[in-house]
């Protein structure tokens, strides 16, 4: 079994440019992965020159190559909480901005022009406990009528057409979202970049930046422990969501990183996995310990995601896991053969809302995901290349929202092991009393 992403077979990360041949630039952005490159493209396309990349690793390397490419974008909060948090206008926007991601992200790939095997089959949330399912079919009936029609409700007793699993209590079928293929679309993205003109360093480390002027000196350090360099920039853009390590202690007191873990089945007979999942549709549930699966674009795999661990584990103990998470949802599969093991980070905050804004030295920065980067990162890249830009209206929705603190924590997320209990109680409670 392979300990690198099944993605990789296709689309394994490339490296970029690997010195520096000027030093200065008129915007940096730190993180090549769907964030920064996007914020990139937006800016190229507006006609800033001079944009700078830096990666520590290699393009796409972090999770934007690794998660499982599923498109949908629920906030796991509704209306009424961002409404209490950011007042009525703001809790709106942010609601919206939700919505408008994944349209965003469907545009935004289709414009690449590249094969990234997207797939808009449709996506299916299963119901973990029938007060789950009232809260599916309530999402539902709250929706404009014009909305409502892309999302089916599928009773209990009607899961099999979408999904051949006895687990779910019923499920919500979204007819507009679907999947692509993660590494091929982040490699997509940054020739996409560098066609428009943006420079991309790979294995070189960002370790801070001092005020010079109106512009940033930013010290950058080879991952090799060869040489370091200091960069000259007007604007610098911090687009590192879960892989933010100690050079960043203002995000550190605000973010959670969190591992995700999945695994690859070997290639299994067509028929048989069109008959677990019809139409090559994604899967994820409503459970506080989520699992999110689908198959591999080509339909011959299973791939399955999910929370496998919340102490940190390897490669060979997360697959144990997941393995009987996978055969719990699909007896069927039972002793197949599993090709692909891998793991990544995802990036949490304490309120679950994406945030994206300045820090108070100036510079420019989004995280927090919260699981769900393909369209979110994809968006607020472009959203925070506008809030470079200063364009009229880019001040609304999640960004420069308040980014809540934790005190007495510096980024070291010790309490996981405890929460994963409390998620597990409660994912074992919401099943209490039914049959
Ligand atoms: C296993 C897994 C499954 C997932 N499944 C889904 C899914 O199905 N659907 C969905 O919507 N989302 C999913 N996600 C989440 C999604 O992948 C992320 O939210 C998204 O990729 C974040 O993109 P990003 O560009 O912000 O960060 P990343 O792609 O993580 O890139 C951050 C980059 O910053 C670089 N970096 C960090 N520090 C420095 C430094 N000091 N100097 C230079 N570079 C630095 C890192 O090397 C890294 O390449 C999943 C994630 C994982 C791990």
């Amino acid at each position: 079994m392979k300990t690198t992403p099944y993605w990789w077979e296709d689309a394994e990360p490339q490296h970029g440019e690997r010195s520096f041949d000027k030093s200065d630039c008129s915007v940096l952005i730190i993180g090549a992965g769907y964030t920064g490159l996007s914020a990139a493209i937006t800016l190229a396309e507006e006609g800033i020159g001079n944009i700078f990349v830096v990666d520590a690793m290699r393009i796409g390397e972090g999770a934007s190559s690794r998660n499982g490419g599923q498109l949908g974008n629920s906030p796991k909060f509704d209306l009424a909480y961002a409404q209490r948090k950011f007042g009525d206008k703001r809790g709106r926007e942010i609601i919206e901005d939700y919505d408008a991601s994944v349209s965003f992200l469907i545009k935004r790939a289709q414009s690449l022009g590249a094969d990234i095997d997207l797939n808009l089959n449709g996506s299916v949330a299963g119901a973990h406990s029938r007060q789950d399912f009232a809260r599916l079919r309530q999402i539902r009936d709250r929706l404009p009528a014009d909305k409502r029609t892309q999302f089916e409700l599928i009773e209990e007793k009607d899961v099999h057409r979408v999904l051949k699993t006895d687990i779910y209590r019923g499920a919500l079928l979204r007819h507009d979202w679907g999947s692509l293929h993660p590494a091929k679309y982040v490699k997509a993205l940054a020739d996409r970049a560098r066609a428009l003109g943006v420079r991309i360093f790979t294995g070189w480390r960002y370790g801070g930046a001092d005020k010079s002027g109106s512009a940033y000196l930013a010290r950058l350090s080879q991952t090799n422990d060869t040489g370091t360099v200091q960069i000259r920039a007007d604007s610098v853009f911090i687009a590192v969501n879960g892989y933010a390590g100690p050079e960043f202690p203002w995000l550190r007191k605000r973010i959670i990183p969190v591992q995700s873990y999945m695994i690859a089945t070997e290639e299994l007979p067509f028929d048989m996995l069109e008959e677990l999942i019809p139409q090559n549709r994604v899967v994820n549930d409503t459970k506080h310990i989520l699992y999110y699966f689908r198959r591999s674009p080509d339909g011959k795999r299973i791939l399955f995601g999910g929370r496998a661990s919340f102490r940190k584990a390897n490669e060979q103990e997360s697959a144990v896991g997941l393995r009987a998470f996978m055969e719990h949802t699909f007896p069927s599969l039972r002793g197949v053969k599993l090709t692909h093991s891998w793991l990544g980070n995802v990036c949490f905050a304490y309120d679950f809302v994406t945030h994206a804004g300045r820090l108070p030295d100036g510079i420019y920065y989004s995280s927090c995901y919260n699981g769900n980067g393909v369209s979110m990162a994809t968006y607020i890249g472009h959203r925070m290349a506008e809030m470079i830009l200063n364009k009229p209206g880019h001040d609304r929705g999640v960004i420069n929202t308040h980014f809540p603190r934790l005190y007495c924590y510096n980024g070291n997320p010790w309490f996981l092991p405890i929460v994963g209990s409390w998620y597990r109680f409660l994912d074992k409670k919401a099943r209490w009393g039914e049959k």
